[in-house]
């Protein structure tokens, strides 16, 4: 594989863009808004300078991944050359069935169409396209260049073969692949969110405020991160998408999403991306503020 297509120029496909450039990939990537595709490339920037920081790659290292990323806000003219395309774009099913049948009829016969959604069935996906044996879900964590897990879905139909290149290609990604089965939001999410879900519901019920949730189970539990400000982190449109996906995939009433979160996301709160969710980011994720909207003191 050499030529990689990423749709969707958000939170996750600007770090997925990032891997595959620094292991030298030929990116394209693409978004139908021209202000996400600068937003991400002065993202990657900024990253790849961090790791020149660090000492972890070069400055010419870094002008290579950045050389190695072109932008389109054409999926059809952005995936015509592709071997494997990463869709990341919204959170919507709708959405996404229509992307994989643009990326189907536009792609080459032979491409890997993967998906990196949290939570929506691959199955699903896969059956609206006529490849459904080169359909898999590639499911990176936030933030990518930083994450060392990819969660690899095998749909109902997704050959052995396409799920080997995929694991193997993870690795050469430096990231460890783990293959799980299709069922709604695989494993990574079908955990977390309810644990996410609880949480918000623990400060819809006023047992505890915002900081008092996230200190719990950052100091009682070893989590780097309370679920609130995780939650932030991820996205709360994210969030909520992902809790609709388990309660109507699964039916059971466990996973429906509290009305509080329905609420926020609904009135434009999505966290570090809209500048306020459960805490206010000043600038970027770093400066928190208690947001006094939702702390109980
Ligand atoms: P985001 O809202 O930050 O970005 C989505 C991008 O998709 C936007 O830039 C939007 O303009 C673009 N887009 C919308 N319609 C498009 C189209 N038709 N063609 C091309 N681009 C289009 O979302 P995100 O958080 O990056 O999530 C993207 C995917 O990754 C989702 O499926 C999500 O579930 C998954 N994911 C998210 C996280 C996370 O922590 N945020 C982690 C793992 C996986």
């Amino acid at each position: 594989m050499k030529n990689i297509s990423v749709i969707g120029a958000g939170t996750m496909g600007n770090g997925i863009a990032h891997v595959f450039a620094l292991k030298n990939y030929s990116v394209t990537l693409i978004d139908v808004s021209p202000e996400a595709l600068s937003k991400a490339f002065i993202n990657i920037e900024k990253n790849s300078e961090r790791m020149v920081a660090k000492g972890t790659i070069t400055e010419e290292d870094k002008q290579q991944l950045l050389k190695n990323i072109t932008t389109s806000t054409e999926i059809t003219i952005g995936v015509a050359n592709a071997d494997l395309i990463v869709e990341a774009a919204t959170e919507n099913i709708d959405l996404k069935l229509k992307i994989f049948q643009q990326m189907d009829a536009a792609a080459p016969a032979d491409c890997i169409l993967a998906s990196n959604t949290s939570s929506i069935s691959i199955t699903k996906i896969a059956s609206v396209t006529k490849r459904a044996d080169k359909v898999i879900g590639m499911h990176f964590m936030n933030p990518v260049p930083v994450m060392k897990l990819v969660e690899v879905i095998r749909g109902y139909a997704t050959s052995d073969i396409v799920c080997t290149q995929i694991m193997e290609l993870s690795n050469l990604l430096g990231k460890t692949p783990t293959e799980v089965n299709d069922y709604p939001g695989f494993i990574a999410n079908r955990i977390l969110m309810p644990m996410i879900n609880e949480a918000i519901i623990s400060l819809y019920e006023g047992v505890a405020g915002v900081e008092e949730i996230d200190t719990v189970m950052k100091l009682g539990m070893a989590h780097p991160m309370g679920p609130l400000q995780l939650a932030d982190f991820i996205g709360l449109d994210v969030c909520l998408s992902i809790l609709n996906v388990l309660y109507s995939g699964f039916g059971n009433q466990k996973y429906a999403p509290c009305p509080l979160l329905v609420n926020m996301v609904t009135a434009g709160y999505k966290g570090v991306k809209s500048g306020e969710g459960f805490y206010k980011y000043e600038s970027g994720a770093k400066e928190l503020k208690v947001s006094s909207m939702f702390n109980k003191k």
